[in-house]
């Protein structure tokens, strides 16, 4: 013992810790926020002594990007940022990047004949509708997501400490010890079960789940609140498109290698002195050849369920448990530049955002007037509809007049939530990690980066430690320390 600590104190004052010698050759799959932010976050830990390759099979930003009507771009994917999203304030700032507020538009809930509650464009009438339909429970209902948003803040403080968490469940427990509870209730009968009304949480609560996971009440709890939360007030996104946060995360990283390829295979193979190393094959783009290179740690950041666009095997490992029978929800997001017709949606007036309480009935999950990315149009004639099937032209034009143009865009966009728990491993194996399992506690932008920032977190402290047994282990055998390392 006493030998080990006399080694550890010459390691500390040769600087040894300081994993010079130890430099890791990191994969990193996905270059979408959960990727850009692992990125990110690693080489701050490493300070910069690592390399990454960063593999991306589409385009850098993933699930955040942009689509093109006449000479404007508008947000296609994850488009809402909350205010109380603190790693991504902080990315725009250290970005050089600017907020978009979201526009003042005029809301309403629609269950397919009617409005069941439609927002003045007073602001007092609009207080005063909500409070006659619903009593006080909206408001009450903004507190306790309010708590829980309080509990949820802890996490930065966690990660500021260096905790890091090899699961969701963990994770979650960290915040407070109650929410991994909310993954086995459905929030309808949370929400019963704390006293709210039928008629709010069929209305009001559903709506949200509607529009921002295309799923109603019978999701898990956890997600639910966060679904509400995203309902809350003072709203934005990034000025010029939310992809620029990935974007500019990755192109200004010194140390990022991008590789657009998109990864087939993970192969799990230990060198002869039992130190951790994985093959990664991958296609690149245009050829059809597969390649191969070696890397220390391996961090997938994609979702890994059988029904993505590309799947990767795992092969050499004990248990081949990365994939089980959950799926990705399809959304369909369809942009229409046109006029709407309010009369198809039983309303004498035009309104910007219809929020369907019945999906079912309704077809569409919600239709929504557009600003661009700029935030430069005054009145924009561009829509955009989320439906679980695409849409045919009949309904359009059922719903629309004048179409100046249509564009759709098929997304696999969030998971398929349920009360089922399955274990969300953030550690997958020795020094292979996944960033999307946060996924299956709430799927948004900020989970992606606090997920990121966990893995980052997770694997530097699993490296430094094999890291400073290698050092031992060398120092003991006396293997001089100019030897380099990538002959571990
Ligand atoms: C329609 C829609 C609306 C949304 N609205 C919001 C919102 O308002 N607010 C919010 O916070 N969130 C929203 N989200 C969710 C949010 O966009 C996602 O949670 C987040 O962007 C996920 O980022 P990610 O990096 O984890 O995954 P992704 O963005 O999916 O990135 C994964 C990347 O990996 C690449 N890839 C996949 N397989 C391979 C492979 N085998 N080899 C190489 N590369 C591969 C993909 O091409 C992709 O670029 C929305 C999502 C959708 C789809």
């Amino acid at each position: 013992m006493e030998f080990r600590i006399i080694f550890a104190f010459i390691l500390l004052f040769e600087g040894g810790l300081s994993v010079e010698h130890c430099k890791p050759n990191i994969a990193i799959i996905g270059g979408g926020i959960g990727g850009a932010s692992s990125c990110h976050f690693l080489t701050e830990l490493f300070e910069s002594n690592l390399n990454i390759d960063l593999y991306e099979a589409k385009t850098i930003g993933g699930r955040l990007t942009t689509i093109q009507i006449d000479d404007n771009e508008f947000e296609a994917g994850g488009a809402i940022i909350h205010p109380q999203n603190k790693y991504m304030q902080e990315f725009v700032k250290l970005l050089g990047l600017e907020h978009r507020p979201t526009d003042d538009n005029k809301a309403g809930i629609w269950n397919g004949n009617e409005f069941v509650f439609e927002e003045s464009n007073w602001e007092l009438i609009s207080f005063a509708k909500l409070l006659y339909r619903y009593g006080i429970q909206p408001f009450s209902l903004n507190r306790y997501v309010q708590s829980i948003l309080n509990d949820f803040a802890k996490i930065y403080g966690l990660q500021d400490a260096g905790k890091s968490f090899e699961n969701v469940t963990g994770l979650l427990s960290a915040m407070n010890n109650g929410f991994p509870k909310l993954l086995q209730i459905s929030i309808k009968d949370h929400l019963l079960n704390l006293g709210y009304s039928d008629q709010m949480i069929d209305e009001l609560v559903k709506s949200t789940l509607v529009v921002n996971y295309g799923q109603t009440t019978n999701v898990h709890s956890f997600v639910g609140s966060v679904s509400i939360a995203g309902a809350g007030f003072d709203l934005w996104s990034v000025k010029g498109g939310n992809k620029k946060v990935p974007e500019h995360l990755i192109y200004r990283n010194k140390n990022v290698h991008i590789v657009p390829s998109y990864v087939v295979k993970i192969v799990n193979a230990p060198k002869e002195n039992g130190r951790q190393s994985y093959e990664v094959h991958y296609h690149s783009k245009g050829s059809t050849i597969i390649m191969k290179s070696t890397y220390d740690i391996v961090i997938v950041a994609t979702p890994l369920t059988s029904d993505q666009q590309y799947p990767i095997i795992f092969e050499g490992f004990p248990n081949n448990d990365f994939y089980g029978a959950e799926k990705y929800h399809r959304t369909i997001a369809t942009f229409v530049k046109a006029d709407l017709k309010p009369h198809y949606f039983g309303s004498a007036e035009e309104i910007d955002i219809i929020l369907s309480c019945d999906p079912n009935k309704t077809i569409v999950s919600s239709v929504g007037r557009l600003n661009s990315v700029e935030a430069t149009l005054k009145y924009s004639r561009v829509w955009k509809i989320f439906s679980n099937a695409p849409l045919q032209s009949g309904v359009l034009n059922e719903m629309f007049s004048n179409i100046d143009e249509i564009k759709e865009i098929s997304w696999k966009a969030y998971p398929e939530y349920s009360t089922y728990v399955h274990e969300a491993k953030f550690k997958l194996h020795n020094a292979l990690y996944h960033v999307n399992a946060i996924e299956w506690a709430a799927s948004a932008m900020e989970m992606s980066v606090i997920s990121g920032r966990n893995v980052a977190i997770l694997s530097h402290k699993d490296f430094s430690e094999t890291c400073y047994h290698y050092k031992i282990n060398r120092m003991q055998n006396d293997i001089p320390e100019n030897t380099p390392s990538t002959e571990l």
